[in-house]
């Protein structure tokens, strides 16, 4: 395999700020390339997207199979083709900060003139890319609760909407739980609020441990959270949640050597059979977790819409 590694460094820019490649006409054609294939990119901030158009574009240059795009800190795999025997691999860096790696690969090996022109493309791709990747990270960021990592109440209303719509279009099951830390104000007044955070974060833990994946966890509020059980019916949903409150019941959780238990109520709803909306979706959830306060609290309470 003719593997060419590459490390392509933040591109060197004059005073009118053109890309600074030495002073030839070809390096003046591979200038005029790259800038006009950075400005077609500049048209997107969605990374699967760019990379898509970077590898439209550059095929009418240089010939390839394949193209995969990866980067491992934000979880990005895109393959466009197959993969072939010669590849050319970038690690692509711009001030310092790695924006992944490019990966272009077919059966027929890559002449000297060809990869420098591939370089030379890259610098057109690596600003946009890197727009994107902020871009992404800030999405992420608005829809993340920062203590706990899990999905933020901003992200909880176009989801559930999403679920409850595709719920009622193909008549599939659909639950909700509303957990609720049980007195979490004595944990705080007793413990400290540093210890409160360690205990919303061991909730956190404890129920995304419980979902499958194609189930998602909310925090809704302060030391209150929502499940949401895509294709799950009453009994599954009954059975998780109280799984889930028996967990939480068991677990020690330590913070700073200190150590806690903590439980939680739980309230458990499902979608009517003749379809629902989000709001009373919720306040079902909300009537049941209230149930299970007013039984004593560390219990699961069923409402349902049918009865
Ligand atoms: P109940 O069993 O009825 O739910 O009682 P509770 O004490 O859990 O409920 P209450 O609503 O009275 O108290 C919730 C507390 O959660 C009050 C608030 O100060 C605390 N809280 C809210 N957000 C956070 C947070 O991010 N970290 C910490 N440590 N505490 C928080
Ligand atoms: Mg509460
Ligand atoms: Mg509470």
């Amino acid at each position: 395999m003719n593997a060419l590694i590459q490390e392509v460094e933040q591109p060197r820019y004059d005073r009118l700020g053109n890309l600074a490649l030495p002073d030839n006409e070809d390096n003046k054609d591979e200038l005029h390339k790259a800038l006009k294939l950075s400005g077609i990119l500049q048209t997107t901030l969605e990374v699967d997207k760019l990379i898509e158009i970077f590898a439209h574009e550059i095929i009418k240059l240089v010939g390839y199979q394949c193209i995969s795009y990866s980067h491992k800190e934000y979880a990005i795999s895109h393959v466009i083709g197959q993969p072939a025997e010669h590849s050319c691999t970038y690690r692509l860096v711009v001030a310092g900060e790695s924006l992944g790696e490019l990966i272009i690969s077919r059966n027929k090996k890559f002449a000297k003139t060809e990869t420098t022109l591939i370089e030379s493309l890259l610098c057109g791709l690596v600003y946009p890319l890197r727009n994107a990747l902020l871009y992404q990270k800030a999405i992420e960021a608005a829809h993340k609760d920062p203590l706990t990592g899990i999905n933020n109440r901003a992200s909880m209303d176009e989801i559930i909407d999403r679920e409850v719509n595709l719920s009622t279009r193909h008549g599939s099951e659909l639950s909700l739980l509303a957990i609720d830390i049980d007195h979490f104000k004595k944990v705080n007044d007793t413990y400290g609020h540093a210890m409160g955070d360690c205990v919303i974060k061991a909730v956190a833990e404890a129920s995304k441990a419980a979902i499958r994946t194609s189930d998602m966890v909310f925090r809704y509020g302060g030391e209150e959270f929502l499940i949401l059980l895509s294709n799950t019916d009453r009994e599954g949903a009954t059975l998780l949640a109280d799984r889930l409150r028996q967990k939480i019941e068991d677990t020690c959780i330590i913070c700073d050597g200190t150590h806690v238990s903590a439980t939680v109520s739980i309230g458990v709803t499902c979608m009517k059979a003749t379809g629902d909306s989000r709001s009373e979706l919720f306040s079902r959830a909300d009537a049941a977790l209230y149930q299970a306060k007013s039984s004593g609290r560390n219990c699961c309470k069923f409402f349902s819409a049918e009865e």
